[in-house]
């Protein structure tokens, strides 16, 4: 969320980056009701400093024994809060409107930031790593899952739907040890890995931006009003929400946790294979910092890194894209992705996605710090993917694939697999 003032004083900015962003919300509106607003507060302000002197005024008039009087104050009073119910009840239901669209104002953009309409505008900022070159006819994740019974997308169909799969075997033991790696690496770092709720309340979801537009993607558990986070962003930064934290060192967080997605509006995309599906698991980099952009600027670079460093250590090759307007999301100021070759795509794919959203979620969540002058500030709020699994497995599977058939497992992997160096038949 924006600050109503920041909005009054930059209408035109905001409204330009709604359009940039694809966010439906009128500034023009907004600001008219935030007028009726502001008007109704100060009437009903007015109002009750006119009842409460009224008020004070009858046991001065008891004490003086002047009757008529103290019943005319009286009726006065009376006529006032009339008015003041009306007042307040026609606040409430602007206060309601005023809200609804303040929920969708966007975050504003960094200067570096492409504008753009869809991903592909996103500009490629550095690629590292060589792509592979294979001299045989190399086969997709979904067939190297197949030969090596690394997981079952047929009966996970069955079972449970379209996108949805079984792990088995070295596939379960690869997608723990990628988690089990990026947990290693981040704990070196100075992250607190964190266990988390995976059903949270509506409104974490509408405090770190996730609702009013990201609804359709999220399972609701409408019995029980919880929502399951299709990332665990939601539960870290709200474990904060409401109140007052110590920044002097930046609070980095790490989440491990299943991820759910309904996927709306992906029908017939990526349907082959672990790319896209409802449930995955992912450990998550949330940083929570001081209100200076220059700080978290830094800080989502050190997040960047994490994430190219973990994909160094599964020696795969992958760019940076920074991200545009079209597909930053609404409460983003800057955003990289950072995408992993996938031979059987013939391209890159998103593997890992870093954002700073400057004050936008600690002002929806109430996440406050004392700075210098003791005063109180809203905080930053950053987050990456350190690893998302099983769409990972893509890359490593296919990348590492031999003329043999075998598969080569990283140095950095092995110590989770028992030191298996390599998948091949019998193994
Ligand atoms: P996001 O939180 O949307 O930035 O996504 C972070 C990462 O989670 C992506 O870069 C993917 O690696 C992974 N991911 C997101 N959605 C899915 C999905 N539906 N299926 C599998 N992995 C996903």
């Amino acid at each position: 969320m924006l600050d109503i003032r920041y909005i009054r004083e930059n209408a035109e900015v905001v409204q330009t980056v709604a359009k940039h962003k694809g966010i439906q919300v009128s500034i023009a509106e907004l600001l008219q009701w935030d007028v009726k607003r502001r008007e109704l507060l100060q009437e009903a302000e007015g109002l009750r400093k006119q009842r409460n002197e009224l008020s004070q005024l009858i046991p001065r008039l008891a004490k003086e024994g002047k009757k008529d009087e103290i019943e005319r104050t009286k009726e006065d009073v009376r006529g006032i809060n009339t008015v003041l119910t009306e007042k307040e009840t026609e606040l409430g239901e602007v206060e309601a409107k005023w809200g609804e669209l303040m929920q969708l104002v966007p975050n504003i953009i960094s200067p570096d930031t492409p504008i753009g309409a869809s991903d592909e505008e996103n500009v490629e900022i550095r690629r590292v790593g060589e792509l592979p070159q294979f001299d045989f006819a190399i086969q997709d994740h979904v067939t190297l899952g197949e030969t090596y019974d690394l997981f079952d997308l047929p009966r996970g169909a069955k079972v449970a739907g379209t996108r949805q799969y079984y792990l088995k075997g070295i596939g379960l033991y690869l997608h723990r040890a990628v988690q089990q790696l990026a947990i290693d690496v981040l704990t070196k770092r100075g992250f607190t890995v964190m266990d988390v709720p995976v059903m949270v309340r509506e409104d974490m979801m509408t405090n770190t931006g996730f609702f009013p537009l990201g609804r359709e993607q999220t399972y609701e558990l409408g019995r029980d009003n919880a929502w399951l986070v299709g990332t665990s962003e939601v539960p870290l930064v709200s474990y904060y929400s409401g109140e007052t934290v110590d920044v002097s060192e930046p609070i980095r967080m790490a989440g491990v946790s299943n991820c759910f997605r309904r996927e709306a509006g992906a029908a017939g995309r990526d349907t082959r294979g672990l790319y896209r599906v409802h449930q995955f698991a992912k450990v998550e980099q949330v940083v929570i910092c001081k209100n200076d952009p220059a700080v978290s600027e830094a800080i989502l670079q050190e997040i960047t890194r994490n994430a190219e460093d973990l994909l160094q250590l599964l020696e795969v090759p992958y760019r940076v894209v920074a991200v545009c307007t079209g597909d930053i999301g609404q409460g983003v100021y800057k955003k990289y992705d950072i995408e992993t070759w996938m031979p059987s795509r013939e391209n890159f794919g998103e593997t890992q996605s870093a954002s700073n959203l400057l004050e936008f979620q600690a002002r929806r969540s109430n996440i406050r710090y004392r700075d210098e002058n003791g005063q109180l500030q809203y905080c930053h709020t950053l987050n990456n993917t350190a690893v998302a699994t099983p769409r990972i497995l893509i890359p490593l599977l296919e990348n590492h694939q031999r003329a043999d058939g075998s598969i080569h497992i990283p140095k950095a992997l092995r110590k989770y697999l028992n030191g298996l160096e390599e998948i091949k038949p019998g193994v």
